[in-house]
């Protein structure tokens, strides 16, 4: 978000409009809690599940109903964002998703193998070698790409992946609004009472079977990133 200049004021960018969703995700997660535990509510959940209300909820910033009925010209808010920008800056969403989901898949692996070995380990010459393999080109000479990454000390040590898995879940969740419209009332009643209210009570798999009424799957995921698998 950029700081007012003279008389324009603060205006949110849509980077900034899905960081508030997904704060948003956090914060009911939080505070619709049920949880007679502190250490128990809200995100105190498994990691693979902490990141899945919020990342869900990423997706309302992305729906062309979401868009239409919260922005506008700040000078005349009868404007809205025309159409044809909108269209456009949502089928550019998946611009170098590979990219973005090799380097996630890329830092997962290292988190973990860093945290299995023992002894000394050489952290540039594994993520090194590791790029190569999943990213496909050859990394930067002299780079230390482990050094820019905080998550491998910053208390998620090892636990990286669970960004991947939340998305998973996040998707999963979503892909019933999407079923149901993103406005259904019952459906947002199972959300709170199901994903948001239990905090860590009950398993994140149970509660995720209970709000979709089966097992999550891998497929809304590979859809979303327009991947067709070979093999089922
Ligand atoms: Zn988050």
């Amino acid at each position: 978000m950029r700081a007012p200049v003279g008389d324009k004021p603060s205006l949110l960018s849509h980077d900034d409009l899905e960081g508030l969703f997904h704060e948003l995700g956090h914060a009911l997660h939080v505070s619709l809690t049920r949880a007679p535990y502190a250490t128990l509510s809200g995100y105190n959940v498994e990691w693979d599940y902490v990141e899945t209300p919020s990342q869900a909820l990423e997706e309302w910033a992305w729906q062309p109903q979401v868009l239409d009925a919260i922005s506008s010209l700040y000078t005349d808010p009868r404007q809205k964002l025309p159409v044809e920008l909108r269209t456009r800056m949502i089928e550019a969403r998946d611009m170098d998703a590979g990219m973005t989901y090799s380097r996630m898949l890329m830092i997962s692996s290292e988190d973990m193998l860093f945290h299995t070995s023992h002894g000394p380990v050489n952290v540039t010459s594994i993520s090194d070698a590791m790029y190569e393999d999943l990213m496909g080109i050859r990394p930067i000479t002299g780079g230390h790409e482990p050094a820019t990454i905080g998550h491998f000390m910053g208390g998620y040590d090892a636990g990286y992946y669970s960004y991947l898995w939340s998305k998973v879940y996040a998707l999963n969740v979503y892909a019933r609004f999407e079923r149901d419209g993103l406005t259904n009332t019952t459906t947002g009643r199972d959300f709170r009472h199901w994903i948001l209210e239990p905090g860590n009570m009950q398993d994140g798999d149970v509660l995720l079977r209970g709000f979709l009424g089966k097992e999550p799957g891998m497929d809304v995921f590979y859809e979303r990133l327009h991947i067709t698998l070979p093999v089922k």
